[in-house]
C-alpha cells in the first residue's frame, strides 16, 4: 500500500527498528489544532451506586455527605422571584432540561434541582446571587457540565445558575497589546477558537470537551488540556476576569495588562475554585499568534525510560515548538485497538478512511506493533527540526518504531487512537480512573505496583500528558467490586502523596475528592482556604460539599 511505502523516508534514518516488543507509545504534536483527548468515565462504586434506566450508574451521596439543614427549600414565592428578574426564558422548570442539568457527563453523579437559572448579563447574577444568599438557597454554577469530578452538578436540591445565554465576544485587541481576547464567561471554548482562527490568533487552551464546555467552567477548573505544555497553565494566559460573590458582590478584575502588581492578584483565587468562591462572567485571555505548521509523530519506544527520555530530547531538540508529549502505554494501546469501538457501529463514531479508502485507524492499529512503522514529509519548515530528533532518536534507540501523519486526516486519527481511550475502557467493562500529577521519573512505578497490588482481578492500563507530568491511570475490570476499590483506594492517593504527587492533575477536586484534599495539600494550607472560603461565602450557598471537605467548612 502507497502509505506504508511512504515509511521508507524514515526507514531511512536508522535499519535498527525491527519487530521488537513495542512497550509503550507515544504521540508527539506539533502545534495540533485537532479536538482530542476525551477524557471519560464510568466509574460506579457499587454500595453507593445506583443503576438507572438507561443503565447508567450514579452516585448516591446520601451514604456520604448530608444535605446542609440550614440551606432552604425552594419556594414557588423564589420561582415567582426569578420569573420577575430573568423572564419565563431564564427560569428552567421542564423536566428533561432537567434532568441533563442534573447528570454530570460521565454519567456518575445526578443531583434532584428543580430550578436552572440562565442569566443574560452579570447583573442578573449579581441579583440571583444576592436573592440566593439572603434566603440561603444552594446554588451550583455550571458550564458545559463537562467536568469529570462531580463537581457541575447539584448534590441534592441546589439551584443550577449557566451563564451559557452569556456568550458576547467583548473585544479583541490583535494591536496594541497583541492577542487580548475579552469575552463573556458562557462563551463555547470551540466558539473562541473558531473566531480566533479567522483573526489570524489561538486559543491558549484546547481540550476534547471544547464543543461544550464554556470559557468560565474552563476558568474554573482551570482545565489543562493539550496545549498547556506550551502555552502554560491558565493562571499564566488570563489576564484578568469579572466574577460575582456569594452576596452579589461584582468584582471587576477584568484587566488586560501582562503587568499589574498592585497587591494580591484576586482573581487567581477564582482561577481553579470550581465555582466555590463565585461565578465567573467575564475573562480576559492573552491568545498566542496562529502558527503556520503542524506535524504529528506517533512513535513506539520499548519501555517507559525511553519514553521518558525522549521526552526529554523533544524538550531539548525541539524546544518551544513541542506543543503536546502524550502517553499510552501497551496496555492502552492493546485495548484500544482490541476494542471495535474503532467500528461505525459504536457510538456512531466514524471509522477514519485513508485516501485509498481503508480503515486507516485499525490497518494502524494492527500493523504498527511489530511490522510497520511510517512516515511522511510534508515540507514544512518544522518538519526538517523533526526528521532531524526522529533520526537521532531512532539511532540512539530510544524510538523503536513510528509514524508520521502526511495530513491533518491522518493527523486526526492518530488522536482518535488517543481519543478512543476512555470509551474503550467503559466498553472494557467497569473502570475506576484517577488522574494524577507525579515526577516524572516515578511515574510509571506506580502503574507497575497497582498492577502488583490489583493482581490478576483488573487490568492497570495508563496513558496521559506525559509532557504535563500528568498521568491518567485507569483500573479496568469486568465489574465494580468493593474488594478492587478497597485495593486501589487508600493506596493510590497514599502513594501519590508519598511521592509530592498530585490528587488532581487537571480535573479539580469536585465532590469526588474533596475529602482527599489532604493527601496533596498541607492541613494549614486546606485551613486558609477555608477561611478564604467562609469569607467570600459566609453562608457556603456557592458549590456546597465540593472542593473543600465539607466537615470542615461546619467548624465555626
Ligand atoms: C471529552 C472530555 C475531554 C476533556 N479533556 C480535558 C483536558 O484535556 N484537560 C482538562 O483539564 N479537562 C478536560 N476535561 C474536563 C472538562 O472538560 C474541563 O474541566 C472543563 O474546563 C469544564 O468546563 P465546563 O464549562 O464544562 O464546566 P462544568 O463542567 O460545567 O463545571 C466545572 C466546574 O466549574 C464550575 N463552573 C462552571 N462554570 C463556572 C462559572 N462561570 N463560574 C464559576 N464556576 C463555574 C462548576 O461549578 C464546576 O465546579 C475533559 C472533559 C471531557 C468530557
Amino acid at each position: 500500500m502507497e502509505k506504508w511505502r511512504a515509511a521508507d523516508r524514515l526507514l531511512k534514518f536508522s535499519s535498527r527498528f525491527a519487530s521488537g516488543t513495542k512497550l509503550t507509545c507515544t504521540i508527539i504534536n506539533y502545534d495540533h489544532t485537532h479536538p482530542l483527548v476525551s477524557e471519560c468515565c464510568f466509574f460506579p462504586i457499587p454500595f453507593y451506586c445506583c443503576k438507572s434506566k438507561q443503565g447508567k450508574y450514579f452516585y448516591s451521596v446520601a451514604t456520604t455527605v448530608h444535605r446542609n439543614p440550614l440551606f432552604s427549600i425552594i419556594s414557588p414565592d423564589d420561582i415567582s422571584y426569578f420569573k420577575t428578574l430573568l423572564g419565563e426564558r431564564g427560569v428552567v422548570q421542564d423536566a428533561l432540561a432537567l434532568d441533563a442539568a442534573n447528570t454530570d457527563w460521565m454519567g456518575k453523579y445526578r443531583g434532584s434541582s428543580k430550578l436552572l437559572l440562565q442569566p443574560k448579563n452579570t447583573e442578573e447574577v449579581s441579583q440571583i446571587l444576592k436573592y440566593c444568599n439572603s434566603r440561603c438557597l444552594a446554588v451550583v454554577p455550571q458550564g458545559g457540565n463537562t467536568g469529570l469530578v462531580g463537581g457541575s452538578v447539584p448534590v441534592f436540591d441546589e439551584v443550577i445558575i449557566n451563564v451559557g445565554l452569556m456568550r458576547n465576544i467583548l473585544s479583541f485587541d490583535k494591536v496594541i497589546v497583541s492577542g487580548v481576547l475579552v469575552c463573556e464567561a458562557g462563551c463555547i471554548l470551540e466558539n473562541l477558537i473558531s473566531f480566533l482562527d479567522d483573526e489570524g490568533f489561538i486559543m491558549p487552551l484546547d481540550l476534547g470537551a471544547k464543543g461544550s464546555c464554556q470559557i468560565g467552567g474552563n476558568v474554573s477548573t482551570n482545565a489543562g488540556g493539550l496545549r498547556l505544555l506550551r502555552y502554560g497553565s491558565l493562571h499564566g494566559s488570563v489576564l484578568g476576569l469579572e466574577a460575582v460573590l456569594a452576596n452579589g458582590t461584582v468584582l471587576d478584575m477584568l484587566g488586560t495588562l501582562r503587568k499589574d502588581n498592585t497587591g494580591y492578584d484576586l482573581k487567581h483565587l477564582f482561577i481553579g475554585s470550581e465555582g466555590s468562591l463565585g461565578i465567573v462572567t467575564k475573562v480576559s485571555i492573552l491568545t498566542p499568534p496562529k502558527l503556520s505548521s503542524v506535524n504529528i509523530a506517533f512513535l513506539a519506544c520499548e519501555d517507559y525510560t525511553s519514553c521518558q527520555k525522549l521526552l526529554l530530547e523533544a524538550k531539548k531538540k525541539l524546544g518551544g515548538i513541542l506543543s503536546a508529549f502524550e502517553f499510552l502505554d501497551s496496555d492502552a494501546m492493546s485495548l484500544v485497538s482490541s476494542t471495535t469501538f474503532l467500528g461505525t457501529e459504536n457510538h456512531g463514531q466514524e471509522v477514519i478512511k485513508d485516501k485509498h479508502g481503508q480503515d486507516f485507524t485499525s490497518i494502524d492499529l494492527r500493523a504498527l506493533p511489530l511490522e510497520f512503522w511510517y512516515s511522511y514529509a510534508s515540507g514544512s519548515i518544522f518538519m526538517e527540526n523533526l526528521e532531524a530528533f526522529l533520526l537521532h532518536s531512532v539511532e540512539s534507540g530510544l524510538v523503536a518504531n513510528g509514524v508520521l501523519a502526511q495530513d491533518i486526516n491522518q493527523a486526526s486519527s492518530f488522536w482518535h487512537i488517543r481519543e478512543g481511550l476512555p470509551e474503550a475502557l467503559m466498553k472494557a467493562g467497569a473502570v475506576y480512573k484517577y488522574d494524577l500529577s507525579l515526577p516524572l521519573e516515578k511515574m510509571y512505578d506506580l502503574v507497575e505496583e497497582m498492577r502488583v497490588q490489583i493482581g490478576p482481578a483488573a487490568k492497570v492500563v495508563a496513558y496521559g500528558h506525559l509532557g504535563d507530568g500528568n498521568l491518567h491511570l485507569n483500573i479496568s475490570a469486568p465489574a465494580y467490586d468493593d474488594n478492587i476499590l478497597a485495593k486501589i483506594e487508600p493506596f493510590v492517593y497514599e502513594w501519590t502523596s508519598k511521592n509530592r504527587g498530585s490528587i488532581s492533575a487537571e480535573h479539580g477536586l469536585g465532590l469526588m475528592k474533596a475529602a482527599k484534599i489532604h493527601y496533596s495539600k498541607s492541613p494549614e494550607t486546606v485551613q486558609v482556604m477555608a477561611s478564604i472560603k467562609k469569607l467570600l461565602d459566609p453562608n457556603g450557598i456557592l458549590n456546597p460539599y465540593k472542593v473543600l471537605p465539607s466537615s470542615l467548612l461546619s467548624q465555626n
